[in-house]
């Protein structure tokens, strides 16, 4: 039975905000991609956290590198400097190919941190109107929650109900090049943009739109911020979604499993033309760049530098795209996928996201729907084979009526 689960499940449900719909679970311990409940009941986890377990649940080495940290120093603002600093910031500087690091705690944050850097870019060295910046958004995006970002968004459930918002924002399609053509203007700073669109249900850009972006951009000469914070750090087989059309942006926006499934830990990354903008009392964060968000992450780094865990989702991929596309027009009517990261978009005939998602925890296996009939699935880039192919039978499954 599941009686903790349930009792527990109630009590949190009654003494929250419900600004989220959980699935009916509640995780007491977990390791790499199975997590257990509770009442002793095993989950394959197939979100991953949102792509913030992509080294899954427990690493070893990020938990030793995390213990250890512990147990030397937490925090000492960026009023002093710690020895963890200089080697998080410039190794994920190397990684990223640029020159400077802006560490800060949640994606949000990082959202905001590029918004503002852009801005103050526009005004120092490109030499827009005074107050009259705008940036360049992406219909369908998803940036994080707060009242700047959220007032781009064209999503009613984030948007309505939040205003008044920041003007300074131009909405266009996702992957239409002439319209951010015809978007730009001579106050135009920059254009955020993710790669692939993972709340919008892991849309990908047509080919050719992210190399066709980079060159107007720097024909224009407006920034392109690549908001890599879901997509990147490993997700679609590549360090970043970028990679798969050889572009890189003008400043990374960075964060989920930069932390590693243990600590908010956010960036953003820019050369010096870039991120030297900010001058000291302009920008900042009492957590930000912390020592043990820069222990842990340093790590996370590190283990990207081996370009192994890229290689695998990259692997995995491959049999997760042939299963799901196995099942087109058999319960799911498309699917899009990238390294070991896919949006299923279920026949509504046969129920939706989340009826689905209910089924597939039945069966012991964790997915969440995004946007009514869209099933994202991100499992951790540690998940065995095997394991993989399980689950996506049972989604198979569930999808067929069996
Ligand atoms: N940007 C993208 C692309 C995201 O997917 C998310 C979170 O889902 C965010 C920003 C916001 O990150 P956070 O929830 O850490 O503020």
């Amino acid at each position: 039975t599941q009686q903790r689960s349930s009792e527990l499940f109630q009590r949190a449900e009654s003494r929250t905000a419900r600004n989220y719909k959980p699935l009916p679970v509640v995780i007491e311990h977990a390791e790499g991609a199975w997590m257990t409940d509770v009442d002793g009941t095993r989950y394959l986890d197939l979100l991953a956290g949102y792509s913030a377990l992509n080294f899954g649940h427990g690493h070893p080495g990020l938990l030793r590198t995390a213990h250890e940290q512990l147990d030397k120093l937490t925090l000492t603002s960026r009023a002093f400097v710690h020895d963890q600093f200089a080697d998080f910031c410039s190794e994920l500087g190397d990684l990223c190919g640029k020159d400077l690091v802006l560490p800060m705690n949640t994606g949000a944050e990082a959202v905001e941190t590029a918004i503002k850097v852009m801005r103050k870019w526009g005004y120092e060295i490109k030499g827009v109107t005074p107050n009259e910046a705008n940036i360049v958004v992406a219909g369908g995006n998803f940036h994080g929650r707060t009242t700047t970002i959220v007032g781009f968004s064209d999503d009613p459930d984030a948007h309505n109900g939040f205003g008044p918002f920041a003007p300074g924002f131009r909405l266009v399609p996702f992957g239409d090049l002439d319209a951010v053509s015809a978007a730009i203007d001579e106050n135009t700073v920059g254009v955020l943009m993710e790669p692939i669109q993972g709340e919008g249900g892991v849309v990908l850009p047509p080919d050719g739109f992210l190399e066709g972006l980079r060159r107007l951009c720097t024909e224009r000469n407006v920034l392109w911020a690549a908001d890599e914070i879901q997509a990147g750090l490993g997700r679609t087989g590549k360090t970043f979604a970028c990679d798969h059309e050889g572009v890189v942006p003008d400043l990374y926006v960075l964060g989920k499993a930069l932390g590693g499934g243990i600590v908010p830990v956010s960036a953003v990354v820019a050369d010096r033309e870039i991120l030297g903008v900010l001058r000291p009392g302009q920008h900042g964060s009492t957590f930000g760049g912390n020592p043990l968000a820069c222990a842990v992450g340093l790590e996370v780094v590190r283990m990207l530098a081996t370009n192994q865990h890229q290689e695998r989702a990259a692997e995995l991929g491959v049999m997760m795209r042939e299963r799901l596309e196995a099942l087109v027009g058999n319960g799911v009517v498309a699917v899009r996928t990238r390294g070991l990261w896919a949006g299923v978009d279920i026949d509504p005939a046969i129920g939706t996201g989340r009826e689905i998602c209910e089924a597939l925890m039945a069966r012991g296996v964790l997915a969440k729907d995004t946007h009514g009939s869209t099933i994202r699935l991100a499992p951790p880039l540690v998940i065995e084979a095997d394991d993989l192919a399980w689950g996506l039978d049972q989604l198979a499954e569930v999808v067929h009526g069996a």
